[in-house]
């Protein structure tokens, strides 16, 4: 089970006020590091990598993680999304990071045909222009959670309806946002 957003949100104003930088976090006793998230999905395990992130960049790092993709997908916890933000955001590095709904959203669209997040993440690399590279993720997962849902999508107030090819969706939310109708 992931975390929610609105969760995350939560939680990382409360970690930054007690550790703002790896050793600092490497200071917080690991009983107060799994309270301060357990509102979170999976506490107890993301306190557990979170300190091993944090001693790795310590260690390793002089305190502060490298901007190199195989660094920090060797870090417990973190797969190609998580270090693909990072590399975008952190570093300014032209990385693609996609989750469900920039997997869904390109998939409806037609613009790809894969079958999961890591097939997207290749073909968008292959036709997707650079200059969108970072930011297809901040301006798609909005999107797919209030727009492009995953269940009865919003259609009939998309923006981009007319470019849609609506693949494998067969019913949208009605006007009224009441029931469905079917889409086409
Ligand atoms: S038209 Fe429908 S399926 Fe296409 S992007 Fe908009 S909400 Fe999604």
């Amino acid at each position: 089970m992931r975390t929610r957003d609105e969760v995350t949100l939560q939680v990382a104003p409360r970690l930054f006020a007690r550790a703002r930088t790896p050793a600092e976090l490497l200071d917080l006793p690991l009983t107060e590091l799994q309270a301060i998230l357990r509102p979170a999905a999976f506490a107890e395990t993301k306190a557990r990598h979170l300190r091993a992130i944090a001693r790795r960049a310590v260690d390793d790092y002089g305190g502060a993680l490298p901007c190199q993709e195989a660094a920090l997908l060797a870090l417990p916890g973190i797969g190609p999304k998580c270090a693909h933000l990072g590399l975008g955001i952190a570093c300014g590095l032209p990385f693609i990071a996609v989750d469900i709904h920039v997997h869904r959203v390109t998939n409806r669209w037609g613009y790809v045909r894969t079958r999961s997040p890591e097939e997207t993440m290749r073909a968008l690399e292959q036709q997707l222009p650079r200059a969108y590279w970072v930011e297809i993720n901040r301006l798609l997962v909005p999107f797919g959670k209030h727009i492009c849902t995953g269940t009865l999508p919003r259609c009939t107030a998309c923006p981009v309806l007319p470019y849609c090819q609506q693949v494998g969706v067969r019913y949208h939310r009605s006007p009224n946002e009441t029931g469905s109708v079917p889409a086409g």
